[in-house]
């Protein structure tokens, strides 16, 4: 069993990232067969330590640094390169910057499941062979033998088999090993992602229609063979379902030479509805300048990047559509990224409408075998246009002609777990490398994609205003302070009179409505219901976090704290209180208010049933519901025609985020669910309820005002060295015991530590200071030098390698969703 070793120097050595985690490549030797086929990007089985695992080339040479003896490649997965050598290297780039060990990162791009795995497994000594062949052998361990005279078998095949008590089978396993009646072993087992296939039958190669039909006198056979012929080939199931008993006949069809039988992939169809197959609309001149501009970029194979800065119904879609257009009419590819496919599939039923089925989707609704399928499609170049959430930003497309980005401000494409890459920052590597434009859309970009375009690193693309010139809704910002003070007895109010008076007109004109109620604020911020102010950081300008077992307020950046003030430290007013969001009060007093009205709810919660989301979304649009409550699930870029009032329940909620970008985050949330009313020929209204009318990410929705907002914003962010003028690395330190936690981050930070190193804020308690019974603490290294601030996150990173058992540490790069 054991492989023969080579001496280093004298062979040709290939690279390997394996994925561990350890940032570095392993060196195999490549056996004399494989040394033309091995190349970097194809996936190979090698042994690391005794264990058999999938890795990927990176590189080739001859000769190795490595001192000891080389094991060879065991084998070569794939004939030709899975990564190529544009997106290897994007990744390796990616890899560093994003400080991820390379194995991992490389892992992440290619289809889960898809490499061959091994597992422990057990096999029949010698002695076992003899002892099952003697009497006197008691069960279950007879019945193991017996099994494993048959072959090897993994302790899970076994314990499937065995009928008796799992605990008793590891005993008796571990009784026979001790003994030496069986021995471990590694099995190999087929990858876990199959891709789906079905027989098809085809005339034998060298045979021709004339001569197979002349051989066969029965009529049946004939017709089959005659079909055949016409198709070239066929799937055996039609052929069944057109003649019963086919099957039967083209075994014997093929027993005599005349047919082949084979296999071929039959991917399962995940492309869901498809748009009408309209002609496209004749241009707005907004939408023609900028698809000129992205054309000629097409064309000349430029890697242009834009922002398309267009209002909420200005018809970027129809950009991006006629940008793939031009890709694929130069013979090139597409790519389009989405942040969420299932909130998001009205794109690609306008895409499958315009461009029928060549396309691929690739998002993690689908199966392990389903999402290989259609990667396969794509390598196989059957499929010019790939679709997908921002694991397809490594879809295998070889000739990119353009990369779409739609809403390119959500926070869905930065991947929070292993590889910690920005699917935005990561296209911009790939379009350079592809030499293609990369087009990034939204009415409310991110600061940093605004700010890009400020310093032209972006060209900015406007499309000012909606298709057929209709308005953006009418936006009423209600005041609650005010409505407070009005409603008797001063109750806090959950739907304010204009909002309730906007909900009943709607419905009594037959329109619809959607109430956004953003659950995801903590009813921990000390709040002032008489100015909708928050407690906030004196240096960090964070909203504080109230600490019920300190009694204290705390920053979750640089942990200062302060017990909670009596009045409101910008008012003072004593009106303070916890922030409650009322949410269940909500539903209950709208069916109590409205009771003749369909009304359904959209969350995450509700959303983890199958099918749920598409099913809701489908009754929005074919009118069955009247009114639709939800979480930030509602305002994506959905069109429905129906809308007409949009009313949001509580602006504050997500201002007062321990998060940096709570107020960016709180104005693209307001402007786009805005954005859903009155996209047809009802013009639509917009009813923001808030306690902070005149809060800079408020205030400027009711104008559709990104350019005020994004002027004050920035301001702050300058003030303060936040993205886009800085950036931040972000380490989280977790534990089961809080002092090895605390000790762990001090650790990190003393790491971190360096005269010119960047700013370090904490160890704080982590914005979710307790996660699935982990006490957990953050690090921020804040700093504009973007070297002096990677050096420090590596040395955190090495030093994290030195923490105690039990105490886990995760640090990110690009940092986006800070809680
Ligand atoms: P956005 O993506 O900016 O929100 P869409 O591309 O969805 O906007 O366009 C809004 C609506 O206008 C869609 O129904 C779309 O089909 C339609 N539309 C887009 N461009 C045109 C055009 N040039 N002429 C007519 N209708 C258009
Ligand atoms: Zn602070």
């Amino acid at each position: 069993m054991t492989a023969p070793l080579f001496a280093p120097r004298e062979h040709d050595v290939a690279r390997v990232a394996l994925p561990v985690p350890i940032d570095r490549l392993f060196d195999y030797a490549v056996p004399a067969a494989l040394s033309a086929s091995a190349r970097p990007g194809c996936r190979v089985r090698v042994r690391l330590r005794r264990r058999l695992v999938s890795g990927v080339i990176v590189e080739r040479g001859a000769g190795s640094d490595f001192r000891g003896r080389l094991a060879p490649i065991e084998q070569l997965i794939d004939p030709e390169p899975v990564l190529s050598p544009a997106l290897l290297g994007v990744l390796r780039e990616a890899a560093i910057e994003c400080l991820c060990p390379i194995g991992l990162a490389l892992a992440a791009a290619l289809p889960a499941g898809s490499a061959p795995r091994s597992a422990r497994g057990f096999q029949l000594t010698p002695r076992g062979q003899q002892a099952l062949a003697s009497a006197g052998l008691a069960e279950p361990a007879r019945g193991l033998l017996a099994r494993l005279a048959r072959g090897p078998a993994t302790a899970a095949a076994l314990r499937r088999e065995a009928a008796g008590p799992g605990g008793k089978l590891d005993d008796s396993l571990q009784d026979l090993l001790r003994d030496g009646l069986i021995a471990a072993r590694q099995l190999e087992r087929a990858p876990r992602a199959q891709a789906a296939s079905e027989r098809v039958a085809s005339l034998a190669p060298g045979v021709t229609a004339e001569a197979a039909l002349a051989g066969v006198r029965a009529p049946a056979q004939a017709a089959l063979l005659a079909r055949i012929a016409r198709a070239g080939s066929l799937p055996v199931r039609e052929l069944e379902r057109e003649q019963p008993g086919a099957a039967a006949r083209l075994r014997a069809l093929a027993a005599r030479g005349l047919l082949e039988l084979g296999r071929r992939p039959a991917p399962r169809d995940v492309l869901g509805e498809r748009g009408p197959a309209e002609p496209p609309p004749a241009l707005t001149p907004e939408q023609s300048d900028a698809v000129k501009e992205i054309a000629d970029a097409i064309r000349a194979q430029r890697c242009e990047r834009f922002l398309l800065h267009g209002v909420t119904g200005s018809g970027k879609t129809e950009v991006y559509l006629h940008a793939i257009a031009e890709a694929l009419a130069q013979g090139r590819q597409a790519l389009v990224l989405v942040p969420e496919i299932t909130l998001t599939h009205q794109i690609l039923a306008r895409l499958r409408g315009r461009f029928g089925d060549g396309l691929a989707v690739l998002h993690s609704g689908l199966s392990p075998g389903e999402r290989l399928e259609q990667w396969q499609r794509l390598r196989a170049g059957a499929t010019p246009i790939a679709v997908g959430a921002r694991s397809a930003l490594f879809a295998p497309l070889e000739k990119l002609g353009v990369i779409v980005i739609d809403e390119e401000h959500d926070g869905a494409y930065k991947n929070e777990e292993g590889f910690r890459y920005h699917a935005r920052e990561l296209a911009g590597r790939r379009a350079a490398a592809a030499a293609c434009p990369l087009v990034l859309g939204s009415a409310t970009p991110s600061l940093e994609s605004r700010f890009a375009a400020d310093r032209g690193r972006l060209r900015r693309l406007v499309l000012a205003r909606r298709i057929g010139d209709r308005p953006l809704p009418a936006v009423t910002i209600v005041d609650l302070v005010r409505e407070r003070e009005l409603s008797p007895r001063g109750r806090r109010v959950v739907l304010s009179g204009a909002l309730e008076r906007a909900l009943r007109e709607t419905l009594a004109g037959g329109g619809q409505s959607i109430l956004l109620l953003n659950r995801r604020g903590f009813s921990t911020q000390v709040f002032c219901f008489a100015c909708g102010a928050a407690e906030r950081c004196q240096h960090c300008d964070i909203a504080l976090v109230y600490h019920a077992t300190a009694q204290q307020l705390r920053c979750h950046y640089c942990d200062f704290q302060i017990p909670p003030p009596e009045r409101c430290s910008q008012c003072g007013a004593p009106d303070t209180s916890l922030l409650g969001t009322g949410t269940e009060r909500l539903e209950e007093e709208l069916r109590a208010r409205l009771p003749e009205a369909r009304i359904a709810r959209l969350d995450r919660d509700a959303a983890q049933q199958r099918g749920y989301t598409a099913r809701v979304l489908r009754e929005l649009r074919e009118r069955r519901l009247d009114v639709l409550i939800g979480t930030q699930m509602v305002a994506k870029g959905h069109d429905f025609p129906g809308v007409q009032l949009v009313g949001v329940v509580l602006a504050d909620v997500g201002l007062h985020l321990p998060d940096f970008r709570a107020a960016e985050r709180t104005f693209q949330l307001l402007t786009q669910v805005a954005g859903r009313a009155g996209r047809d020929r009802a013009p639509g209204r917009v009813i923001v309820q808030t306690y902070a009318p005149g809060h800079p990410a408020i205030r400027p929705v009711r104008d559709h005002d990104y350019e005020s907002f994004y002027a004050e914003e920035l301001g702050q962010r300058a003030a303060l060295g936040y993205p886009p003028f800085g950036r931040l690395v972000q380490a989280i330190v977790q534990s089961a015991d809080a002092a090895a936690a605390l000790a762990g981050a001090q650790a990190l930070a003393l790491a971190a530590a360096a005269p010119d190193g960047p700013e370090v804020l904490g160890p704080a308690p982590a914005p979710i200071a307790r996660l699935r019974g982990k006490h957990r603490f953050q690090l921020l290294l804040k700093g504009a030098d973007p070297e002096r601030l990677h050096a420090a996150a590596r040395r955190v990173v090495e030093a994290t390698g030195q923490l105690p058992r039990g105490v886990q540490a995760s640090v990110d790069a690009f940092p986006v969703n800070m809680l």
